[in-house]
């Protein structure tokens, strides 16, 4: 498999225009409509990636990459952290930890491992129990899910045992969808709508059109979707490769040369 880390920013770019512009409306939601842009999602995703391909200080390298990418709609306390002189951890549990997990996946040789790489991409700023939770089941989701795990499996295994309560179908959460940028809120219905879609382009428009967190939820369900169906439709993967900048793309193949290497190690 080959744009590993770029499906992450495929769902944040398409749901880019719609986060503070909510369309609840399926056959509204136009993942490539004007002024489409990477976001938040996508930095933090690439930076957290660099650190676990490279070794370099986990939120060193948030910190860098964030700050020479500045307009990109960060949360506020997310935004003031960057531009302290040092990177205490604010205990967050907000959506950020699952939005920026998705190299731990990829670049894990084990559950375990991908666990302990999800953890790491959580550290520096979410290391609030549920901050860490989020990210290792959205990193978990995706681990299984390319090493031949099925709905269900994801359905008991992820969604169940890390949010018992969330039972849900998509179409139960839907109606009444509010937007709310916390992992326990976030997590659960990026999960629900991947478990309930029908293609990669099905969930990423599912997840818009929950007229929530958009960009976020199609950031978290995305990697999740392209690790099932093994598809992203060709225009999609263009416009993030015309949108992402240099050092991106660039990470974006060393994480695909990586998952190579580890799963001919593995099989
Ligand atoms: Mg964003």
């Amino acid at each position: 498999m080959k744009n590993l880390l770029l499906s992450v920013a495929i769902g944040d770019i398409g749901g880019s225009t719609y986060e503070f512009d909510p369309q609840t409306d399926y056959d509204l939601i136009d993942l490539e409509a004007d002024g489409s842009d990477y976001t938040d999602d996508s930095v933090c995703t690439f930076a957290c990636a660099e650190s676990l391909l490279t070794g370099r200080d986990m939120g060193e390298s948030l910190w860098s990459h964030c700050r020479q990418d500045p307009n990109r709609g960060y949360g506020g306390r997310f935004r003031a952290w960057l531009y302290t002189t040092d990177y205490r951890p604010y205990n967050s549990f907000g959506n950020g930890s699952a939005m920026r997990c998705a190299a731990a996946a990829f670049l894990a040789g084990s559950e375990d491992d991908c666990l302990a790489k999800a953890e790491l991409t959580a550290l520096p700023t979410h290391n609030h129990p549920e901050g860490i939770k989020g990210a290792q089941a959205t990193a978990l989701a995706i681990y299984k899910l390319l090493h031949g795990a099925t709905i269900e499996d994801i359905r008991r295994d992820v969604l169940l045992k890390y949010y018992p309560a969330q039972n849900f179908s998509y179409d139960q959460i839907k109606p009444g969808f509010r937007f709310d940028e916390t992992c326990q809120h976030t997590v659960p219905a990026a999960l629900i709508t991947f478990i309930d879609s029908t293609s990669f382009t099905d969930c990423l428009k599912k997840a818009v059109a929950l007229g929530g967190d958009a960009d976020t939820l199609a950031a978290i369900a995305a990697p999740m979707a392209y690790a099932y169906f093994r598809e992203m439709p060709d225009s999609l993967v263009r416009q993030a490769k015309r949108l992402l900048p240099e050092w991106m793309l660039k990470i974006n193949d060393e994480v695909d040369s990586q998952f190579a290497k580890i799963g001919s190690a593995t099989t």
